[in-house]
């Protein structure tokens, strides 16, 4: 049994990681939740059910309003930063789940790993924005990485544990979003409300706009650069509209690998939390007759810059994943603010890379050098 804490317990991978520890209660303790400051009555009343001895609110405001709603329970109520980072150090757990959206999670992670928790990764920004920084500490404190983002668990359950010298390509499946197939002039004058409807999954705001946009992809082709240790041109993205297939490996003997499934987040979520063990179903099992007709097909990197966009950054390396990710990360905000338009996201991404000065030694940098960058777009 995994002993967990839980980051972002209170959004959608958070939501269902709880739905499966209550499906599935041997595969997990949760010894602390975390979240931002929003739905306290939520995250109350998974306090009351799930019993933590933590719990981590980063909001001072909420997590006064939250100790006043648990007085009458034993369970412990922190703050800040400095709550998020005690959480993460916790002596009794031996997993985190890192469920918060952006950048933020960077030093929630980096102490994870000091503390040699085990890390279930849905937090793709961190990996993005500091990917060399976390692959070198992770494999210095001998800490395992699980990813929970559904083609991150495909790609790493059809290796099984082979390293990247067997593999040729690394195919990276993308639903499309809801403009698949639509022209840029279609997209200018995109709304939020259109935006948040995704086709296949019902997310968080801010990955249901990356996905619309396949800024999406381009952060997971970025994820899976650094959770497989292959090249960028090993990384192609297939979109298959069904979202069944989550992601494909190609060997080089030209054997290709598959991972099938409903396309529901506690399938991955599972898996991580009960690897190596395949225990009992929680989601609906798959019924490839009602899904059929499979259908694969090239991304529009024309009107779908991000894809693009997110190669250049990666092959340029350094801090320049973290640039696309903040500049990204602000214009989504900004986006769903009303105060820029759809199309705008790709100029302001495209815009910080351009602006940006690399540092002399590339892939040398500190966690202080990322959340500079972070601060600075
Ligand atoms: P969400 O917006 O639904 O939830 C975000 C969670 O993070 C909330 O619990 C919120 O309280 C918490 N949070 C925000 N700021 C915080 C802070 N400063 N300190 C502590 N907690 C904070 O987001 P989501 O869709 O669940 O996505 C979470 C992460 O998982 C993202 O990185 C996303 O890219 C990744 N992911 C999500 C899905 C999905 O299906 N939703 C799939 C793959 C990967
Ligand atoms: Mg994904």
């Amino acid at each position: 049994m995994r002993h967990i804490v839980l980051l972002g317990s209170t959004g959608s991978i958070g939501t269902q990681t709880l739905d499966v520890i209550r499906h599935q209660p041997e595969c997990a303790k949760v010894e602390a939740l975390a979240a931002g400051g929003g739905r306290i009555p939520l995250l109350e009343e998974q306090t009351r059910e799930f019993m933590p001895r933590l719990v981590a609110v980063y909001d001072e405001k909420a997590a006064a309003d939250l100790r006043v709603r648990l007085q009458d329970t034993p369970v412990r109520v922190v703050s800040g930063m400095a709550g998020l980072l005690e959480a993460c150090a916790m002596e009794e757990a031996d997993m985190v789940v890192t469920a918060m959206v952006g950048m933020i999670g960077l030093e929630p992670t980096v102490e994870a790993i000091r503390r040699h928790k085990t890390i279930a990764l849905a937090n793709k920004e961190t990996l993005v924005c500091a990917g060399a920084l976390i692959m070198r500490m992770a494999q210095e404190e001998g800490v395992q990485i699980l990813p929970v983002d559904s083609e991150h668990s495909a790609i790493f359950q059809c290796l099984d544990g082979r390293g990247p010298e067997t593999v040729r390509r690394i195919l990276l499946t993308a639903s499309g979003g809801p403009f698949r197939g639509w022209t840029w002039e279609q997209l200018v004058p995109v709304r939020p409300e259109q935006a948040l409807k995704h086709p296949n999954w019902s997310m968080g705001a801010k990955i249901t706009i990356d996905s619309a946009t396949m800024m999406n992809k381009g952060l997971e082709m970025i994820e899976a650069k650094w959770l497989f240790g292959v090249r960028p041109e090993q990384i192609e993205v297939v979109v298959h509209p069904q979202s069944i297939v989550h992601s494909a490996v190609e060997f080089t003997n030209g054997s290709v690998i598959a991972q099938m499934g409903v396309p529901d987040m506690r399938l991955p979520i599972q898996e991580a939390l009960e690897y190596p063990v395949r225990g009992a179903l929680t989601v609906e099992p798959l019924d490839l007759f009602q899904k059929s007709p499979l259908t694969f097909e090239k991304p529009d990197e024309e009107v779908f810059r991000s894809i693009r966009l997110a190669r250049e950054a990666l092959i340029k390396g350094g801090l320049y994943p973290a640039v696309f990710n903040a500049a990204n990360e602000k214009a989504v905000a900004e986006f769903l603010a009303g105060t820029i338009g759809f199309t705008e996201i790709f100029s302001r991404v495209e815009e910080a890379l351009e602006r940006y000065d690399a540092l002399p030694h590339p892939d040398v940098y500190t966690l202080e050098d990322v959340l500079e960058i972070g601060r600075s777009i």
